[in-house]
C-alpha cells in the first residue's frame, strides 16, 4: 500500500560519519564503525539513514568540499566499504539516502584545477568567471564575519571565480549543460549503488544562474530541478529528493513543483524556527501561522521536520523582535551565537531540562511531515563551545563510559574532535549504553515515541488541521485519513492548562490516549475535558472508527 510513497511516514536519522563510530581506531569515523552500530538504529525504529558527505574531500567544510564524487575519503573506508554498508542496512530494512553537495567542489577537485588553465581548458566552463572584479564582489556571502567575499581572484587562471561559500567552493556553472549530464552520472553511480535517494545540499543556489560577473539578474531555474528529478525517477521510481533550501513560504511551490515535478521532501526552516520561538515563549499561535503559511503543497510532496542539525540554528527568518527572544532564551551569549543570526548549540543545553526536550521531540514527531533526528539528540548529547564555528555540535557520539565515550580507541589527542568529558554532558554519566538499560531514560522515551509516530500514518498521509483552543499556550491539531482521527496537542506553557475541543462527529466515541491506558469520554456538554501538564503533550485517536488496514483481518484464511 502506497508504497511509492514511504517517505511520508518514514523516520530519518542524520549523521555525519565522522563523528558517529571509529571502527579502526585512528580517531576518525568510519563505514565500518558505522556497520557496527546499525543494529543500534535499527532497534531506534530509524527507516532511513541520511549520510553526510564522505567523498574525498580536504576536509576544510566538514566533507561539504568534494574534491572527488565517485570515491570514498580514505579516513572513512574504501568504496568496498560503503557497499558492504550498503547491504548490512538494507538487510536490515534501512534505506540509507546520502548528501548530493552539487553547488560547488572544493578548489582541489581535478575538474578546477584543470579549470584555472584558462579559457580553453576542458573544464573552464564547469565554472563561473570574470575577468574583472565584479562591482559586487563581496555581497551574498553566506558566512558573514568569516566569509569576505562572493568572487575571489585566482591568479593561474588571472580571473575571478564565483563562490557562494567559502573561497575554496569554487560554484559550479549549471547552465552548463556538461555539468548536469555530470551531476545525472553521479546520482546514477549511487543509485546503482542502492542509495534510496538524495539530500540536496544548498538547492536556491543549486538552482541559480546569473549574468557574468555579476551577483545581480540572478534567476533560480526550476527547470533544472525537474531535470534532475525526470532522470532520478527513471533510474528509481521510488526514490527520493530530500532539499535543503531555507526559503520563504511563497516559494516553497516553486521547489516542490507545481505538479509535484520537484523535490519530494523539503526541510521546513520556517516552521522550524518559529517552532524554537514558541519554545521559547510559550506563544503557539507563531508556530500555528507557520503551519498555515507552508500548507497547501502538491499531495506526493512533504515537508521535513527537524529540531537540530548539523549547522547553527538559523532564525533569520524570524522578525529581529522574535529572534531576540530566542537568543534570549537559549543562547543570550555571543559566544553562543554565529553568523549573526543563529544558535551553536544542540537541543538539550538549550531547552535545558527533561520536560522540554519531550515537548520538543514530541512536536517534532507530530508535525505534519517526516521527522528527521540528528545523531546524539535522542539521548541528550549537549555542545563544546569551546570547538570553531559549527563544529560545537560535532562532538563524537556517546556510546558508553569506556574511553573516548566508547566511539574510538585511538589516543585522545588523535580523535576528529574531543568528546565531552565534562559538566552536565559527561560521557561517562551521558551515553547510550547507561540509557539502554534504564526504564526511563531519554533514549527509551524516544525511541517509544518513535514507534508511537509509525503508529499513527495519520500524520504522513492525512490531512491536518489546527483546532481553535483559547489557551495561547497550545497547539492543538487533528489529523484525518480514511476514516480515523488523531488528535495531539502540546503545550509551551510551563504550567497546566484545560482544554475542551467539541465532538469531532455524531458519534459519542471517546477518545484513547496513545501514551497512558487512559480514554477520555465526551461530556454532557458535547466535549471532551483535556488537561495537558506543565510542558505536555498528548496524543489522542478517536475510538469507534475502522482502523487502517489495506486488507481484511481475515486474509490468509
Ligand atoms: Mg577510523
Amino acid at each position: 500500500m502506497l508504497n511509492e510513497f514511504w517517505y511520508k511516514n518514514a523516520i530519518i536519522y542524520s549523521l555525519d560519519l565522522e563523528t558517529f563510530m571509529d571502527g579502526n581506531g585512528d580517531g576518525v569515523g568510519d563505514f565500518a564503525g558505522l556497520t557496527r552500530r546499525l543494529e543500534y538504529l535499527h532497534s531506534l525504529g530509524v527507516d532511513v539513514i541520511w549520510l553526510a558527505p564522505f567523498q574525498p574531500t580536504p576536509n576544510k567544510d566538514n566533507g561539504y568540499d568534494i574534491q572527488d564524487y565517485y570515491g570514498v575519503d580514505d579516513r572513512h573506508g574504501s568504496l568496498g566499504d560503503f557497499a558492504e554498508f550498503m547491504n548490512l542496512a538494507n538487510n536490515l530494512g534501512i534505506k540509507v539516502i546520502i548528501d548530493l553537495v552539487i553547488n560547488h567542489t572544493s578548489d582541489q577537485h581535478a575538474w578546477f584545477q584543470d579549470a584555472r588553465k584558462g579559457e580553453d581548458a576542458r573544464y573552464h566552463d564547469w565554472y563561473v568567471w570574470s575577468k574583472e572584479k565584479p562591482e559586487d564582489w563581496d555581497e551574498g556571502v553566506i558566512f558573514p564575519g568569516v566569509q569576505e567575499a562572493t568572487w575571489t581572484k585566482d591568479k593561474k587562471a588571472k580571473a575571478y571565480y564565483f563562490h557562494r561559500f567559502y573561497d575554496f567552493q569554487p560554484d559550479l556553472n549549471i547552465g552548463n549543460p556538461k555539468v548536469r549530464e555530470e551531476i545525472n552520472r553521479i546520482m546514477g553511480f549511487y543509485l546503482s549503488m542502492g542509495v534510496a535517494g538524495f539530500r540536496v545540499d544548498a538547492v536556491p543556489f543549486v538552482l541559480e544562474t546569473q549574468e557574468p560577473g555579476t551577483n545581480g539578474n540572478r534567476k533560480i531555474r526550476f527547470e533544472y530541478l525537474e531535470d534532475m528529478r525526470r532522470f532520478l525517477q527513471w533510474r528509481n521510481g521510488s526514490a527520493i529528493l530530500l532539499g535543503e533550501a531555507n526559503i520563504e513560504p511563497k516559494e516553497a511551490k516553486k521547489y516542490f513543483g507545481d505538479k509535484g515535478g520537484g523535490l519530494h521532501l523539503m526541510f521546513n526552516f520556517f516552521v522550524n524556527q518559529h517552532l524554537f520561538y514558541a519554545l521559547a515563549t510559550g506563544e503557539s499561535q507563531p508556530l500555528a501561522d507557520a503551519l498555515e503559511e507552508t500548507a497547501g503543497i502538491y499531495p506526493t510532496a512533504q515537508w521535513a521536520h527537524f529540531l537540530r542539525n548539523h549547522d547553527e540554528l538559523d532564525l533569520g527568518r524570524l522578525t529581529d523582535e522574535q529572534r531576540q527572544k530566542v537568543f534570549d532564551a537559549f543562547g543570550p551569549t555571543k559566544k553562543m551565537q554565529l553568523y549573526e543570526r543563529g544558535i551553536r548549540r544542540r537541543l538539550a543545553p538549550m531547552l535545558g531540562n527533561r520536560a522540554r526536550i519531550e515537548l520538543a521531540y514530541s512536536l517534532m514527531f507530530a508535525l505534519p511531515g517526516t521527522p528527521v533526528m540528528r545523531y546524539g539528540d535522542e539521548i541528550g548529547m549537549g555542545d563544546d563551545l569551546s570547538l570553531k564555528e559549527r563544529e560545537a555540535v560535532r562532538t563524537p557520539m556517546q556510546w558508553s563510559d569506556e574511553e573516548n565515550a566508547g566511539f574510538s580507541s585511538a589516543e585522545a589527542k588523535d580523535l576528529v574532535h574531543p568528546v565531552i568529558n565534562e559538566g552536565p554532558y559527561d560521557y561517562q554519566m551521558l551515553n547510550v549504553e547507561r540509557q539502554l538499560r534504564e526504564e526511563g531514560s531519554l533514549l527509551t522515551w524516544t525511541k517509544r515515541m518513535v514507534r508511537l509516530r509509525k503508529e499513527c500514518p495519520e500524520i504522513g498521509y492525512g490531512e491536518w488541521e489546527i483546532l481553535k483552543t483559547k489557551v495561547p499556550s497550545v497547539l492543538a491539531m487533528t489529523y484525518r485519513y480514511r476514516s480515523t482521527l488523531v488528535l495531539i496537542l502540546h503545550n509551551f506553557a510551563g504550567g497546566p492548562v484545560v482544554i475542551r475541543p467539541k465532538a469531532f462527529n455524531d458519534d459519542p466515541t471517546p477518545l484513547v490516549d496513545l501514551i497512558e491506558p487512559l480514554e477520555i469520554e465526551l461530556d454532557e456538554k458535547g466535549g471532551y475535558e483535556i488537561r495537558i501538564g506543565s510542558y505536555g503533550y498528548r496524543w489522542f485517536r478517536l475510538r469507534g472508527v475502522k482502523p487502517v488496514m489495506s486488507t481484511p483481518a481475515k486474509a490468509g484464511k
